[in-house]
């Protein structure tokens, strides 16, 4: 339970505030998250991490000489946007190169992904490390679609201390990956975790039960069982993380014995007890061992064990000093900055400008009404959508895509007061739904929007051809960043239908008002199909087996948008000369 908030909707901005301002002396807030206070005297690797909030002290606490030079912090459980991760990055480069490193959700990918290609377009060389230690999210086979959870501490640990210690961009990189190839965690959850304002638990378990392999969204463990005794407990979580030892020889452990937000540190150290000896038994070496709260999910209980099996230049970076908010190693190296830095010119976000033609005027005044009946929609739905995410997935969808269609409507009506075209008004739609969002789906749906915009242009009332064309344009832009297929229980699964139907009918001749309707009728009837689908992409793949009888949310979502948007899009306009 969350009980000191504001606005729920401003929870994560507010608690960014309060943070950056008590620890001034070590951070500083920009755009999109927060970097160091002092920018290092000479060029260094900038590691920059992040992911949604409510995982304090990841991943802003641990910024600082030794750690992170900058987070991006997205709202409560949601990827930080693509523009987020850019800015936070341009203001953290000192001249030797970005590593984006974060656990491995779609969301998180794409959006880091994105602003790589803009830096590195720049000429700032930028990478990405992944980290994918929850055993419990996928077989061996599969581990590089792992999710992230408390290993995220450890690698990035290693990559701040190296790019601390000068190492270039490459070497960082090469330290990070292989810190995460050798670090594995299970987690476990004791009960489930509210998100602020919210009056029921994301999920729940029955009292005396536990979940098996929680992810750190409060995703339900992969199965339930009976809550043991400490010690048992303690034998289980060492027994599943041992048995995925790699072949390396090394018998030196970094570990975290990691709370999720509500689990005493007390509890914890009486777990350790049996956990210590365990690992000692089996022949380790334990090197910094740290029990506390290192990642959490808001007020999850729970706890979870990651093992990071060391060599010689993982263990040197891993003992190294570090001096952060949350986070404190042997940092007597370290001067702490006393004075306020220069502030780092951040970009004006420069106001576009639009050209664009009277039949493209009044197309967009007919865009800028399919905007605001999506975000109307979207707002009713809200609950039902989010009670679909949360039986396999996180509970987010709903209120990401009221925040991203809110954010889309706003802009949109910005663009057009401004002069926008048709395209330009749905591109600037598609951005602000993609900053704003959060989410797996809000990247998705913002970055199809504007490929939507891009394809209309400014210049003419669309042709249905070009109709067709343009919702052609939203699925590729979407299929070439998610790498979806039909079938794996995404909403590629309604949108693929939709653009084929409406193009068969376009091009059968059909009027284009019913060519839409029969197109919205088949995504419609295809998004109720993904029901007796196991989910293959996203955030409720480890749950695929949940997930059955429930149709996928963003399917669901997107089925309702379009058919809702059908009489804006496919209205013959009304020239703006012509109208009185
Ligand atoms: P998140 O998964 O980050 O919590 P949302 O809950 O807002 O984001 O959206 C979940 C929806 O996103 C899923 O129901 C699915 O339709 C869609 N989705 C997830 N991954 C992909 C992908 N790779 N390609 C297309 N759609 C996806
Ligand atoms: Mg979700």
């Amino acid at each position: 339970m969350t009980r000191i908030f504001n606005d729920p909707a401003d929870f994560a901005d507010e608690a960014l505030a309060g943070f950056c301002d008590a620890h001034s002396g070590l951070v500083r807030r920009v755009e999109g998250g927060a970097v160091r206070r002092s920018r290092p005297a000479m060029p260094k690797v900038a590691v920059i991490t992040g992911g949604g909030s409510g995982h304090y002290p990841a991943f802003a606490g641990i910024i600082g000489p030794g750690f992170a030079d900058g987070a991006v912090v997205g709202n409560i459980f949601t990827s930080p946007s693509a523009q987020q991760a850019y800015s936070v990055a341009k203001a953290a480069n000192s001249g030797a190169g970005v590593v984006f490193t974060y656990g491995n959700y779609a969301g998180d990918v794409m959006n880091f992904g994105m602003a790589s290609e803009r830096l590195t377009a720049e000429g700032i060389p930028t990478e990405n490390v992944l980290v994918t230690d929850d055993i419990a999210s996928a077989s061996p086979s599969q581990a590089e679609k792992r999710r992230g959870i408390a290993g995220d501490f450890v690698v990035f640990k290693v990559m701040g201390a190296a790019a601390e210690a000068g190492l270039d961009l490459d070497s960082v990189v090469r330290l990070g990956r292989k810190a995460n190839s050798l670090t594995k965690t299970i987690g476990t959850a004791f009960s489930g975790c509210t998100f602020p304002g919210a009056d029921q638990p994301l999920f729940r378990l029955p009292e005396g039960q536990m979940g098996l392999g929680l992810g750190i969204h409060g995703e339900p463990g992969l199965f339930d069982t009976e809550l043991p005794s400490a010690v048992e407990l303690g034998k289980e979580l060492v027994r599943r993380v041992l048995a995925e030892t790699p072949s390396s020889t090394s018998k030196r452990l970094a570990v975290i014995l990691n709370g999720l937000g509500s689990t005493k540190h007390e509890e914890l150290f009486v777990l350790w007890r049996t956990i210590a000896p365990l690992l000692r038994e089996a022949g380790y070496t334990l090197v910094m061992p740290e029990v506390g709260e290192l990642v959490t999910s808001l007020d999850m209980a729970g706890a979870s064990l990651t093992l990071t099996w060391l060599d010689e230049e993982l263990e040197q970076y891993w003992t190294a000093p570090a001096l952060t908010p949350a986070y404190r190693r042997g940092a007597g190296g370290f001067d702490v900055p006393t004075s306020t830095a220069t502030e780092a010119e951040l970009e004006a976000v420069t106001a576009a400008e639009y050209s664009s033609t009277e039949n493209s005027r009044s197309y967009a005044a007919q865009c800028l009404k399919a905007l605001d009946t999506t975000a109307a929609l979207l707002r009713t739905s809200e609950a039902m959508l989010g009670d679909m995410d949360a039986i396999a997935g996180d509970g987010d969808h709903g209120r990401g895509m009221v925040r991203g269609s809110a954010a889309a409507q706003h802009a949109a009506s910005l663009a057009f007061e401004r002069g926008a075209g048709a395209g330009s008004l749905l591109a600037a739609a598609g951005d602000a739904w993609a900053d704003k969002a959060g989410g797996t789906s809000g990247v998705l749906w913002g970055a199809g929007l504007r490929a939507f915009g891009e394809r209309l242009g400014d210049a003419e009332t669309p042709t249905p051809d070009v109709l067709a064309e343009s919702v052609r344009a939203f699925a590729d832009r979407i299929a070439s960043l998610g790498k979806a297929e039909i079938g794996d229980k995404t909403m590629m699964d309604a949108l693929l239908p939709f653009a084929s139907s409406l193009e068969e009918h376009v091009a059968s001749g059909t009027h284009l008002e019913q060519a839409w309707l029969a197109a919205a009728a088949d995504a419609t009837s295809a998004a109720a199909s993904t029901a007796g689908l196991r989910p293959l992409k996203g955030r409720a793949r480890p749950l695929a087996e949940k997930s059955l009888g429930t149709p996928d949310p963003g399917a669901t979502s997107l089925a309702m948008v379009f058919a809702a948007v059908g009489p804006h899009f496919t209205a013959v306009p009304v020239p703006a000369a012509a109208s009185n």
